[in-house]
């Protein structure tokens, strides 16, 4: 096992930034767990109607990517604008729901 199975990270919220924390870590081998206290993606389903000003391919970090490769994810047009409530549905809920 990695040396970081040893050690626990907790991440608070599980925003597209916590998430996408989380995935890496998993790569790295920490023991991770995420706290959310409301929903996935709850600040970006606040303003869920609102086209996002920057298109998927700024909105999807590598670990993010890579995680959900392996669970027959399919990426979106990384030239599409997602709405608050798309980056929610297409990236964060599909990250929350992997296995790991
Ligand atoms: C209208 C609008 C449009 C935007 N458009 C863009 C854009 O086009 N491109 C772009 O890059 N950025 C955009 N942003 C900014 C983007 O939303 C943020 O940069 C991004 O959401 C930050 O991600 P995060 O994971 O750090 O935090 P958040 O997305 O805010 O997630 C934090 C999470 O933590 C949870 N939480 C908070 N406190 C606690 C606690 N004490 N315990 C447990 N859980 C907790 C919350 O419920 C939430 O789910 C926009 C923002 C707004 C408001």
């Amino acid at each position: 096992l990695p040396e970081t199975s040893r050690h626990s990270l907790a991440i608070i919220g599980a925003g597209p930034i916590g998430l996408e924390a989380a995935a890496l870590a998993l790569e790295l081998g920490f023991d991770v767990h995420v706290f959310e206290r409301g929903e996935v993606g709850a600040h970006a389903l606040a303003w869920g109607h609102v086209r996002m000003f920057t298109p998927w391919r700024m909105n999807i970090g590598p670990a993010s990517a890579r995680l959900l490769s392996r669970h027959g994810w399919s990426a979106p047009d990384p030239a599409a604008h997602p709405t608050g409530a798309e980056l929610a549905e297409r990236l964060l809920s599909p990250l929350a729901a992997t296995p790991r």
